[in-house]
């Protein structure tokens, strides 16, 4: 919580922040994949960036009919495929492993069985796993199931930090926590995305844009600023 903020005040906040990125960017979109091509895709996306994850999918993708093949490989053979996203020797032992557990879990590699539980339950199940986060559990959760979870990367993380929708102190994971009660209920898709294109477009990290931010009103970081100033 920001100091001297209460609860509802920083729902206030989110709201218009949400109202206004809506006003700008519009509702955004998403190709909605099924839950395990998404965990695949969301650990192959860890510390790089879109094109380098799509790239090193469609490899993994077209090298293995099926994510039992993928399961099941040689352990260099998937490394190979995904060495575009980098890190490939932790992300692809990552991958095969989350694929055995959950058919040791479930029987087989399908977790829509997430759809029909509540959120902490379907977020600590995938927890269990090793190798995901709460980043990635929040992204299958939102984008596959449309749980009310706020996933936090780089740029939602700084973006809320200037804003003010956060105690500067909190680390990425205790801003999801944060981020899933404040967000007004059912904007949680779009005010993620949204707030990842404003910190990918305009409050980038080394040169925030302010002079064309919708967000000034109500960003503490703009005002200290102008006061500065
Ligand atoms: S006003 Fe500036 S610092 Fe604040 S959110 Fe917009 S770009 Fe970022």
């Amino acid at each position: 919580m920001p100091p001297g903020m209460t609860t509802s005040e920083l729902k206030r906040k989110a709201k218009a922040v949400h109202e206004k990125l809506l006003k700008a960017y519009g509702e955004p979109t998403w190709t909605r994949l099924d839950g395990i091509s998404e965990l695949v895709a969301t650990i192959l996306s860890q510390n790089t960036n879109d094109g380098n994850r799509d790239l090193a999918y469609a490899r993994l993708r077209a090298r293995f009919p099926t994510w039992e093949a993928v399961r099941d490989a040689p352990a260099e053979a998937v490394i190979d495929a995904i060495r575009p996203a980098g890190l490939a020797n932790q992300k692809g032992p990552r991958i095969q492993h989350a694929l055995r557990r959950i058919t040791e879990e479930r029987g087989q590699l399908n977790i829509d069985f997430l759809a029909d539980l509540p959120l902490d339950e379907a977020r600590q199940w995938l927890l269990n796993i090793n190798g995901i986060g709460p980043k990635t559990a929040s992204i299958v959760l939102l984008f596959c199931y449309d749980k009310p979870a706020f996933p936090v990367d780089t740029h939602v993380h700084r973006v809320t930090g200037r804003l003010g929708l956060r105690d500067p102190k909190m680390n990425a994971d205790q801003t999801h926590t944060l981020m899933e009660q404040i967000c007004p209920p059912g904007a949680h898709f779009a005010m993620h995305l949204n707030l990842i294109r404003l910190g990918r477009e305009v409050c980038r990290a080394r040169t925030p844009d302010c002079s064309r931010c919708p967000l000034q009103r109500e960003c503490d970081y703009y005002r200290a600023l102008r006061k500065a100033a």
